[in-house]
């Protein structure tokens, strides 16, 4: 029995940016590809609200606000991909698996940003490419879930869903239809620190030492970080000797992108504007064709691995908006999906539109990869998507005390053998997404602390799936680094 989203039903009604003239998305079964046209198909993860009224107006509230994000970044982070899917970039996405409205606090955003940034700097001295960074923050609030409920203490409740649908409290579980605007307001003042923290020189890489090491306590760790950090700083100072860098605003900042799991669709129609394309914003015209959909609440959303059904309304959504998106592809994908999600998805074949982020389990990987890269590169999509690994989430699972934990040897594991399948079958490993923390958390067992079982409740403070704390992640970053220059 198909489910039809409820509120979304609701948003359909309301007015949106005059969806009439169009040129595309093409229609697709006859149907016209609107912001709202998800609501007419089935869908999973539904949020069904029990406060009508409020959900209207939560959601009248959100068409009103500007853009978090805008044409002009979108589009500059889709040519980047570009360059990635063409093999002469590197993809870094990382972040919280839910991202917590707690989160919105200067320490909790300058550690996560640091440490993107100090592994970005690994991998651009592994790869010798330049790294893409994605964070998987500013809006990555809203949680699929396997059960809809939970027992805690003997009692059935609604499951944890994310912060834009409910709280993690036992007493807040109840869908509340005010966190869809707190979430937005939230996003906000998150991207608002980014952007101010790295216009004012967190990233200035004329000051590497700056970046602050004093957390990695593992000597070997140490030396081998503060090894390539000299490298950079040699190279950096050998360009200013030579005058290099006197107009290179470049090596002053960088660019960081957000993301976040595109599921609940209501947020995401409210915020997706028809606006002026980038390559036309100069020209005097107010012509609908130099206009397209953009989703303005992240740069990039992807479709997560329990929602992307062929004919379901994520899909459909996703269909229409000219962001760069993900797909997550799993055991549960098959190849001939995988080809038509392709073909709906992006039907022009834009080179970097579409990134697979691959996370099979690293008992599997082995098994699936081989045939999936093999459809999509002897298919018309050759060489036009970014191959991601996410060595997360196939490598779930619980200790006999019912705790939820990664091995760090685990996603080490299918990170090296994507490596190697992509080497063998001649495709190009453009990317890692990994769910990562600034701070000492103790949720993944292994790495080079060789944090046990016994460890893990130690510093156990995500509110979903286990992170790489700040050492583990950046030593991930330099086995990445050494694999990508041998
Ligand atoms: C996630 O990225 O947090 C997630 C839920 O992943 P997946 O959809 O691949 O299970
Ligand atoms: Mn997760």
């Amino acid at each position: 029995q198909p489910q039809l989203s409820s509120a979304g039903k609701a948003a359909a009604t309301a007015s949106l940016n005059g969806a009439s003239h169009q040129p595309q998305p093409q229609p697709r079964d006859g149907q016209t590809w609107s912001p709202s046209s998800w609501t007419t198909k089935p869908i999973k993860q539904d949020a069904i609200y029990d406060d009508h009224k409020q959900v209207e107006k939560s959601l009248a509230k959100l068409e009103r606000l500007p853009p978090i994000v805008t044409p002009t970044e979108i589009v500059r982070l889709k040519n980047s991909l570009r360059d990635v899917a063409l093999g002469k970039a590197f993809l870094l996405q990382g972040g919280d698996c839910a991202e917590l409205f707690d989160y919105c606090e200067e320490n909790a955003i300058e550690s996560k940003v640091k440490l993107l940034l100090q592994m970005s700097l690994v991998l651009i001295w592994g790869a010798n490419k330049p790294v893409v960074r994605i964070a998987r923050m500013a809006g990555q609030y809203a949680k699929p879930r396997s059960s809809p409920t939970e027992i805690i203490d003997g009692k059935e409740l609604p499951s944890f869903r994310g912060d834009i649908l409910n709280g993690f409290d036992v007493d807040e579980r109840r869908l509340d239809p005010s966190r869809l605007v707190d979430a937005y307001f939230h996003s906000a003042s998150t991207l608002n620190f980014l952007r101010a923290s790295l216009s004012s020189g967190l990233a200035d890489l004329h000051r590497p030492l700056d970046w602050g090491l004093g957390h990695v306590q593992d000597p070997e760790l140490q030396a081998k970080y503060s090894k390539t950090v000299d490298s950079i700083t040699d190279s950096l100072s050998f360009m200013r000797t030579v005058g290099a860098d006197i107009a290179s605003k470049a090596l002053e900042t960088v660019d960081l992108y957000t993301s976040h799991e595109g599921l609940l669709l209501e947020y995401e129609q409210s915020l997706t504007r028809r606006l002026r394309d980038p390559a036309n914003a100069s020209k005097p015209s107010t012509s609908e064709d130099q206009k397209s959909w953009y989703d303005t609440s992240a740069h990039f959303v992807w479709i997560g691995d329990r929602t992307r059904q062929i004919d379901g309304a994520h899909i459909e959504f996703f269909r229409g908006i000219s962001n760069p998106i993900g797909i997550k592809v799993g055991p549960t994908t098959s190849s001939s999906d995988l080809l038509t999600l392709l073909r709906t998805l992006n039907p022009s074949v834009e080179i970097g539109k579409i990134t697979l982020i691959t996370r099979y389990g690293s008992s599997k990987v082995r098994s699936l990869l081989p045939q999936h890269i093999r459809i999509v590169e002897n298919s018309e999509y050759a060489r036009s998507v970014v191959w991601q690994c996410d060595p997360m989430h196939g490598n779930t699972r619980s200790t006999s005390t019912g705790i939820k934990t990664r091995q760090f040897s685990d996603i080490l594991s299918e990170l090296q053998d994507c490596l190697a399948i992509h080497k063998e079958e001649g495709s190009y490993l453009g990317g890692v997404h990994l769910e990562l923390t600034g701070d000492a958390v103790t949720e993944c067992t292994g790495g080079s602390e060789g944090l046990g079982e016994d460890d893990l409740s130690l510093n156990y403070t995500s509110f979903c799936d286990p992170r790489l704390n700040e050492k583990q992640a950046l030593e991930l970053a330099f086995l990445i680094a050494g694999h990508l220059r041998e």
